[in-house]
This record gives structure tokens, sequence and C-alpha cells, in this order.
């Protein structure tokens, strides 16, 4: 049996998985990627936010993302069921730079995109290569026993191993650590249209929130070659009420918003209609001794604000800071993941209390910000992606007008430092402006 060794391997060539591995291998790492599938290959969470351009050009593709016809976003616009139009939310208004426009992406080429970046940025990619188990010794991990497509039996070996096998999660799944979201448990179903309706102008490649009264919420996401992804949002026994047909049931919610009956009687509909359960969970942990977890592989969260990719990159990309810091150090043990943590849950914590805010029937972004307007730019941010600074000030505000959720106090390393802490950029930032003693 073939034996490689390597100074890092990455699980998974999603988002989360091709920015540590392009991260690690700019830093002159030795770095293998596995992936189990061909690619192209399908996948949703197609529509990105404006902070995602940040880890973008850290690991050098917005050029490439400027060649490709991917559809341009400007803005996310909130339709309620009678379909009158909520104003759109214009990224422009509120940040001065070229990340306001983000864009639409086909996953598929997207994410092919990445994974030859990585390629190219130094990376070793196997693929097709499933990862089948974790090789421990003394507790640490030190490795992974994989197959390729003929089913031959690889090994490989490096002091630190990034999972960032998404939803499937390698070391999540062996090791019973997914906590659900009691709250955030919702499914989704989605299909694709062709020749729908798009708004004029910048409008038209906006991502449209619809709802469904008192119930859910579509997404209505235009995509390149006059494609239109659309999908719904909600409990799973609202949705199965009555009948399991996936065709039925989105046809008969979707005639429930005026907006969305009249943007999709132009469109024909093709391909499946899908559906996804387990919705939003994070892991007990985040790392083990020899092994950090990132992008879904170690949280997800409901998709309303489309987070996951720009968490999914961020997230790959501090991983493998934090794994190069590792190695430097000779010391790979869980422990040294607990800032990695800290500053992960603090980003995912911003998003949730936004996302329960936005399912809480008493709130309105419109009256919250008439009574706060000087909080109108902090909301935006946070809506925009920019996860990792002090919230503190717009939640504590928030509370009064919805239910805010207390943060989660797991998801550190294993034996590692508590997740609760203020993460060290938030502390410093405080010190500066003398709220807290500097550490
Ligand atoms: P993935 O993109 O899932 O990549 C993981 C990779 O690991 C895959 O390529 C898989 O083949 C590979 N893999 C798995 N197991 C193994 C193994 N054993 N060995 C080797 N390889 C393996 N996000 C947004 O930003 N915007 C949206 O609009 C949006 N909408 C969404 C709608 C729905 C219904 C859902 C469910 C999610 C949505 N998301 C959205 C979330 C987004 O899809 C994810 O957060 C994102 O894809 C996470 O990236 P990742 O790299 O962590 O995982």
């Amino acid at each position: 049996m073939p034996d490689h060794s390597y100074d890092a391997i990455v699980i998974g060539g999603g988002p989360a998985g091709s920015s540590a591995a392009a991260t690690l291998a700019m830093k002159g790492r030795r770095v293998v990627l596995l992936e189990k599938e061909e690619f192209p290959r399908y996948h949703i969470g197609e529509s990105l936010i404006p902070h995602t351009y940040f880890p973008l050009e850290r690991i050098g593709v917005i050029e490439k993302m400027r060649q490709r016809s991917f559809v341009k976003k400007y803005s996310v616009q909130f339709v309620g069921v009678s379909g009158e139009d909520a104003h759109p939310f214009y990224f422009f208004n509120r940040l001065k730079h070229p990340a306001a426009q983000t864009w639409q992406v086909l996953r598929s080429e997207f994410d092919q995109m990445l994974l030859e970046n990585a390629r190219e940025k130094g990376a070793v990619i196997s693929q097709p290569t499933a990862a089948r188990e974790l090789i421990y010794e003394n507790g640490t991990v030190v490795g992974v026993r994989a197959a390729n497509r003929d089913g031959d039996a690889l090994e490989f070996r490096a002091p630190v191993t990034i999972d960032a096998s998404g939803r499937d999660g390698v070391t999540i799944s062996r090791s019973h650590w997914r906590i659900r979201d009691p709250y955030l448990d919702k499914i989704a179903i989605w299909t694709y249209f062709r020749g729908a309706k798009r708004d004029p102008g910048h409008d038209g490649g906006a991502t449209t929130i619809a709802y469904v009264p008192e119930k859910g919420w579509f997404w209505y996401i235009p995509l390149d070659g006059d494609i239109v992804s659309v999908g719904i949002v909600a409990e799973k026994d609202y949705l199965y009420r009555g009948s399991r047909d996936l065709a039925a049931i989105f046809r008969r919610e979707v005639a429930m918003n005026a907006w969305l009956v009249d943007h999709l009687r132009p469109g024909k509909q093709f391909g499946p209609y899908r559906v996804t359960a387990e919705y939003s969970y994070r892991a007990q942990h985040c790392a083990i001794d020899g092994l950090v977890m990132a992008g879904d592989a170690y949280a997800f969260l409901d998709p309303v604000f489309s987070s996951g990719v720009f968490l999914a990159l961020r997230g790959g990309e501090m991983a493998a800071e934090a794994a190069h810091a590792a190695l430097a150090a000779g010391d790979a043990s869980a422990a040294r993941f607990t800032e990695y943590g800290r500053q992960m849950c603090h980003g995912i914590e911003s998003m949730r209390k936004l996302v329960y805010t936005f399912y809480d029937h008493k709130f309105s972004f419109r009256v919250f910000v008439d009574n706060h307007p000087e909080l109108h730019g902090d909301l935006t941010d946070c809506l925009m992606g920019d996860l990792f600074r002090d919230f503190d000030p717009l939640f504590h505000a928030v509370a009064n007008f919805a239910g805010v959720p207390p943060a989660l106090d797991f998801g550190g390393p294993l034996n590692g430092g508590p997740v609760s802490g203020i993460p060290a950029a938030i502390a410093e930032s405080r010190a500066s402006a003398g709220v807290l003693p500097r550490r």
C-alpha cells in the first residue's frame, strides 16, 4: 500500500476544503486534498454575500470570478405574501468597495474553479478519493485511510488533518457530535426554472426572500443561462401535511405568494425536486488532537441570509492558518485550535442571532431601524457577512424587539479552552476603545 506523507491532509473539495488547501499551499506547506466526487458536480448554495470577496481575494480568485459569467448580485429584497416589494437592500449604499457587488454562482463551476485554484497554488488533489477512516496513534489523528475510484486502499499521513467534508461530516458523524439547533429545525424543497421573470437593471441579480404566511419562506436566485433556483424552507410537519409529493408541495406553497406566482408564470420548471433535512447544527467539538473541522463539517446554519459559502471559505482559511501555526510549533493538539473555535463560534453566533430574529414573527427590520437609526449600519454589516467583529450593541438593542438566543456553549476543541470566551481580536478592539482591560 503506498504511503503518502504530507504536512496537512484536507478532506473535501468544497469551498472550505479548497480554501484551506490553497491557504496552506500558499504558505509553503505540502498539502493533499481528498475529494470523493468527480468534478464538476452538483451542489446547492448558490447565493454569495459581499464579505465572501475577501477570502476569495486572499486565495487569488477575484479575477477568475470576474471572467466567469456568474450573475452579479447587488442586493437582497424581502417580499410579503401579497406580492408587495420591500425596498431592495443595496449593498453599495453601505459598503464603498468592489465587494459590494457579489455573485450568484453555479456551484458546479464555482467549486471546480476553487479546486483548480488550490491545485495551481501547489496543493496535491487526489480525486475521486473518499476518506474512509481517520488513523489514530495514541489518541491523535495522524492520517486518513481512503479509497480511490476502483476501491483501492490509500493511506495518507500528516501531523494535521482538516476535515472539510461538508454535511457528510467524516468526524462529526463517526463521533456522534452533530447537535441540532432545536428551533431552526426546518427542511428545504427546491428546483430550477428556465425563462422565469427577472427584474430590470441591477435588481435582475437580486436574491429575493418571499414569505409564505407565518410558516416559511422561498428563495429566488437568478443564475447564469436564464436559470432561476427556487426553494422553500419551512418546518417539516407543515410542508408534509397532506402529501409527501415534493412537486405537489412546491406548487401548493408557490401559490401562496403573489410575487412568486407572477415571476414563475413565464418560466418552465426542469430537473428534479430536491429536499434536504437535518437543518442547523454544530459539532460538539471543533478539533481533536491532530484534526480540525471547517465549513459544514463543523457547523451548518439555516441559509436564509446566504452565509454558508462565506463561512466555509473563511472557516477553511482560518483553520488552515491555525494548522500552519500548529505545524510551526510542532504541536497540533486540540488545544491549539481554541482561538479558532472561539472566532468561528463568534461569527456563527452573529448570523445565528440574525436568523432567529428573522423567524420571530414580532420582529420587523423596518421598525427596528426606525427606532435605532444609529444601528442601521451594524445591521447591514452583519447581513453582508462582516461577522467577526463586535455586535454586542446591535443585539442588545434587537433583544428589545425579538427573542435573541443565548450563545451555544459548545463547539470548542476537545479538552481545549471554553468556546464562550471573547475572541482575541475583539478583546483587543474593546481594550483599545477602553471597554475592557487589555489581556
Ligand atoms: P461542501 O460544499 O458540501 O463540500 C464538501 C465536499 O466534501 C464535497 O465536495 C463532498 O463531495 C466532499 N466529501 C464528503 N465526504 C467526503 C469523504 N469522505 N472523502 C472525501 N471527500 C468528501 N450557502 C450560501 O452561501 N448561499 C446560499 O444561497 C445557500 N443556500 C443553501 C440552501 C440549502 C437548502 C442548503 C442545504 C444549503 C445552502 N447553503 C447556502 C449552504 C452551503 O451549501 C454550504 O454551507 C457550503 O456548501 C459549505 O461548503 P463546505 O465546503 O463546507 O461543504
